[in-house]
């Protein structure tokens, strides 16, 4: 958890002009935006969980989508042998975000891998729970720990968490001041995940992130 500077916005419409605007960055990102436009989500299942939890997994996921689109498909496959990118017992992520490129073929879709060690990126390992996200190359690798039971909420909320930075927004809760906005509630984009839903400020900024894309495309 690091502690990044604070950016701060004037007005309701000065934030959402500034997400809109945040696209453009995107649109020079060509596997991005493929992958946002053929909406197609792989979800390889490398873990030891339960049915029923990836159940609760593919289900986070297809809500968090459902906020930008409603006609993102999920394809649940089948696990894949990891242990190539495994060293002193940590996931290399670099390897995996290697590997989920050259898998695709041509063809254009996100990947979500569900793991059962901890990752590693650089020389950072991250903490079981954590997730490793490559943004603009459409790659999520979670982590769970084989010898924990997680919680219901943990399915629901960290997940969609995740799913949200995927479709492109890459701040978190409090990385964002906007007056206009006042008491805002316990947000999914909180570090930790505290809540079911997005915050009215952080679904705003999603939001117009998203209409800044389509109007692009349509121009
Ligand atoms: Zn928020
Ligand atoms: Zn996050």
């Amino acid at each position: 958890m690091s502690k990044q500077l604070v950016t701060k916005f004037n007005s309701i419409r000065e934030w959402k002009d500034y997400c809109h605007d945040t696209h453009k960055s995107y649109l020079k990102n060509e596997y991005f935006t493929r992958w946002i436009e053929e909406k197609k989500i792989d979800v390889f299942d490398c873990s030891k969980l339960e049915k029923k939890e990836i159940g609760m997994i593919t289900m986070a996921i297809e809500n968090a989508l459902k906020l930008c689109s409603r006609s993102f498909k999920i394809r649940l496959n089948k696990g894949l042998d990891l242990d190539f990118a495994i060293s002193g017992g940590c996931i290399n992520g670099a390897k995996i975000l290697n590997m989920a490129k050259k898998m695709r073929n041509g063809s254009c879709s996100a990947s979500v891998f569900l793991a059962n060690k901890r990752a590693k990126s650089g020389k950072k390992i991250l903490e079981f729970g954590d997730a490793l996200t490559y943004v603009s190359d459409g790659v999520t690798i979670f982590t769970f720990d084989p010898n924990i039971k997680y919680p219901k909420r943990f399915f629901k909320e960290v997940i969609a968490h995740e799913v949200f930075h995927l479709l492109g927004l890459n701040m978190h809760h409090y990385d964002t001041k906007v007056n206009g906005y006042v008491k805002l509630p316990k947000c999914i984009m909180e570090y930790n995940a505290p809540a079911e839903h997005l915050c009215p400020k952080c679904k705003d900024g999603l939001l117009s992130f998203w209409e800044g894309m389509k109007n692009a495309k349509s121009n």
